[in-house]
């Protein structure tokens, strides 16, 4: 499964907006595992969880080189030009600080980190590649690292 650009995209055009209900960390838990895998983290332990049928918002897949990224908690916009029939994708370490959602990765790309796990936003190349592309917590995680604040 996966989302597929059916008209030309524009930098800067949103491609998908999530919606849904806040669960924290223990209501995620509880949720069939295809119910997580349709789940954006949005704070430390707080998560976006999408409705109760997926939408094609809901299959935007990981990519370790993603043609978007994210604005702000919910929107996925084109960080560049998109064809037609190119997978939108966006790298999941820019929503992801924790573990509920790593996996291998099978993009099989020369970039590819080979698993995708909830520390790959510390990650110095993702952070100076992603600048402006993470969600807000983790933007604000990065900028209070740099200034050695935790
Ligand atoms: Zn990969």
């Amino acid at each position: 499964m996966g989302s597929y650009a059916i008209e030309p995209i524009t930098a800067g055009e949103s491609v998908a907006a999530f919606g849904g209900w806040v669960a924290d960390e223990a209501e995620l838990r509880s949720l069939p595992a295809e119910r997580i895998s349709r789940t954006m983290q949005i704070d430390e332990h707080l998560y976006l969880v999408s409705g109760e049928t997926a939408d094609p918002g809901d299959y935007v897949n990981h990519s370790c080189t993603p043609n978007c990224g994210l604005a702000g908690n919910m929107l996925v916009v084109a960080m560049r030009d998109i064809a037609i029939g190119e997978e939108l994708t966006f790298d999941y370490a820019m929503s992801d600080g924790g573990d509920y959602d790593e996996f291998d990765c099978l993009c099989g790309l020369a970039e590819c980190r080979g698993v995708v796990t909830g520390r790959d936003w510390r990650l110095p190349e993702l952070q100076s590649r992603y600048a402006g592309w993470f969600s807000p917590y983790l933007a604000r995680k990065i900028a209070n690292e740099s200034k050695g604040l935790q």
